[in-house]
């Protein structure tokens, strides 16, 4: 059990639709895929659209986040053979020993507490564990690098949309400040994915516990705005945090070309050398990316990235830690045990 996946969108996938399930499906992860990958541990992130068209006009992100964990509950308890879900290291340990997977539960959108610290200690007290502050919306807490907010124009709107230019002058707002100390206190990990350059700063210099950029890849290699930069990438290291890299092809090339397990390692090797092994891990991004132009086509190919960094020469401690060792140390220092 060698691989802890920081971000997937599974859940969003299962939603309306009664007829799938998480034990099988024909999408990107399944619990018999995460079985043949080698899985330890998964985080299931509720992705929760800020605003949505779709579901009319009394939607509410967080009545629509409490659906989401409905699901999900239903989906783990039914499978409680394969998987169980945890809100401690412990539990994750237990789950180790006696052969089973763990789920963590995420929510991508932190816009679903409508801006109100009540409602995230209850969605702590649900076990939500990590939370993004955006995601491409800007909400209550902060602004993102892509912004989807509906503009007057669509011109306006593609232009955001696309934006290439990353969010440097908008971070948190007082409340979002508020939601650092408070997700600090309470032992839920800050994920800065998604947040905007400025945003990210901010978070770094509030926070006194490690956090993840849970689904990111490296700016250097791939100039995509969810990406981070070096610098920003040197910060994390003094925070003791976490980046997972993410598969989607978009975040791992400038290039319209497919992507391969050999492009993914180029991120794992470029971020080593910048900050070292113990800031990597993995957030596939699985079901909330298409893998048309991609070599890793779902959670059983994960043997394949593991294989690739043996022959790059890295050690069976290093591919450890970057499996699931380093996560679990952000989780440990967050969670408190
Ligand atoms: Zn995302």
């Amino acid at each position: 059990m060698r691989i802890l996946d920081m971000h997937c969108d599974t859940i969003m996938e299962l939603m309306d639709r009664e007829d799938i399930s998480l034990r099988k499906n024909g999408g990107m992860l399944d619990l018999e895929k995460m079985r043949q990958g080698d899985y330890l541990l998964q985080c299931f992130a509720m992705f929760v659209p800020y605003l949505s068209r779709k579901e009319g006009e009394n939607y509410s992100p967080f009545r629509y986040c409490h659906r989401m964990i409905d699901r999900y509950y239903r989906e783990i308890e039914k499978n409680a053979d394969l998987i169980r879900p945890v809100t401690t290291v412990r539990e994750i340990r237990e789950n180790m020993l006696s052969g089973r997977m763990s789920a963590l539960l995420t929510v991508e959108e932190g816009g679903v507490c409508l801006g109100s610290l009540e409602l995230l200690r209850n969605f702590y007290r649900l076990g939500v564990r990590m939370m993004t502050l955006t995601w491409n919306f800007k909400n209550e807490l902060a602004y993102p690098n892509i912004d989807y907010t509906p503009k007057s124009s669509e011109e306006e709107q593609q232009t955001a949309r696309n934006s290439r230019v990353p969010e440097t002058e908008h971070g948190l707002t007082e409340t979002g400040k508020e939601f650092v100390r408070e997700m600090n206190r309470l032992g839920m990990i800050i994920d800065c994915s998604h947040l905007g350059d400025a945003g990210f700063y901010d978070v770094i210099r509030l926070s006194d516990k490690p956090v993840v950029c849970s689904h990111s890849c490296a700016r250097a290699l791939c100039g995509h705005v969810r990406n981070m930069t070096d610098d920003m990438l040197d910060r994390l290291k003094e925070n003791g945090g976490v980046v997972g890299i993410n598969y989607c092809p978009d975040f791992v090339t400038d290039e319209q070309r497919p992507v391969t397990v050999s492009d993914l390692a180029d991120h794992i090797e470029y971020i080593r050398s910048r900050i070292g092994v113990e800031h990597i891990g993995f957030g596939s991004d699985f079901d909330g990316i298409s893998n048309e132009r991609l070599e890793l086509k779902d959670a059983s190919f994960m043997p394949r990235v593991i294989e690739e960094l043996e022959r790059r020469g890295f050690s069976d401690r290093e591919i450890d830690m970057i499996g699931y060792e380093n996560a679990l140390r952000v989780f440990e220092k967050n969670f408190g045990c």
